[in-house]
């Protein structure tokens, strides 16, 4: 099953086609919310194949399929081919996590304002979760997801360094996702998932989650031991090698450049890059932060 957002709206997606749930009959699930805040009853619900009204779909009108999270989980330097090109090759006992802040979420085809010097692009696998997950072990995790999705970790790299990771990573519109919610069981293998990003059309990322050093029940475990995962919540996964920070020469993101991010299984994400619609007043502190190259580990 696959589930996005249209207007608000929560949708049923099929081929070419969508049906909204903010019809009578659906319409205890008419929002994202409404859908991941009672998962089980919306599988039940859908189980049944209810008769609804069946329209043809103009992707662009796609939004964000979760648009408000109530909590966005980062996880960094989770691949091993990440980790290589970090200089940190091996493994890490524990999963480096952060936050990108909720109002960052911007939808699968959605303008992203470049602010600053140094932004650089992440593809990854984001997970939303369906069940409530409190100290979940790792061979139950995969019972709290209701979903997949593709995302953009966008990230600026100076911010970054000077030690400010979760607001570095949440500059509006930083959270691409999209372009809807796919179901587990679509897939023919949910541990091994491609991802791919382009940027103007130049592959730059090619991995699989299959080289994850922390799995995707590993990170629900992980996290649940800390903090209660709630339904509608979001965890970006981390993300391969091929990122502009540890390129010879470094490559950042600048207006016009056009990022199109894929998970095969899952769809393609994709944004254009834009400047600022207006100045703020910590634009020139924010944009001194310029990134320095990275040093030998
Ligand atoms: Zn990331």
């Amino acid at each position: 099953m696959r589930l996005g957002c249209i207007d608000g709206e929560a949708v049923l997606i099929r081929d070419d086609r969508y049906a909204g749930l903010a019809e009578p009959s659906a319409q205890r699930f008419a929002t994202p919310g409404l859908v991941y805040g009672d998962w089980p009853g919306f599988l039940a619900w859908a189980a049944r194949e209810p008769d609804l009204p069946w329209h043809r779909l103009d992707p662009k009108r796609l939004q964000a399929p979760v648009p408000v999270p109530g909590q966005v989980f980062g996880v960094g330097l989770n691949f091993h081919d990440h980790l290589a090109e970090n200089g940190r090759a091996g493994t890490r006992p524990l999963p480096l996590t952060f936050t990108k802040f909720p109002s960052c979420i911007t939808g699968p085809y959605d303008d992203v304002e470049i602010p600053l010097g140094g932004v650089d692009y992440e593809v990854e696998l984001v997970l939303v979760i369906g069940r409530h997950a409190d100290r979940v072990p790792a061979d139950r995790a995969w019972d709290h997801i209701a979903g997949l999705t593709v995302g953009q970790d966008l990230s600026a790299r100076g911010v970054q360094q000077g030690g400010q990771l979760s607001l570095a990573k949440s500059f509006r519109g930083f959270a691409p996702i999209g372009p809807w919610v796919t179901t587990p069981d679509e897939l023919p293998d949910r541990d091994a998932l491609d991802l791919r990003c382009w940027v103007n059309g130049e592959l730059l990322q090619d991995g699989t989650t299959k080289d994850m050093v922390h799995n995707v029940p590993e990170l629900i475990a992980f996290l649940s031991t800390v903090t209660p995962l709630r339904p509608g919540d979001l965890v970006f996964t981390g993300t391969p090698a091929g990122v502009g920070f540890f390129r010879t020469p470094q490559k950042f993101l600048a207006p016009a450049d056009v990022v199109r991010s894929e998970i095969p299984g899952l769809g393609v994400i994709e944004n254009r890059c834009i400047a600022p619609a207006a100045p703020g007043p910590y634009d020139q502190a924010l944009g001194a932060l310029a990134p320095r190259p990275p040093q030998p580990a």
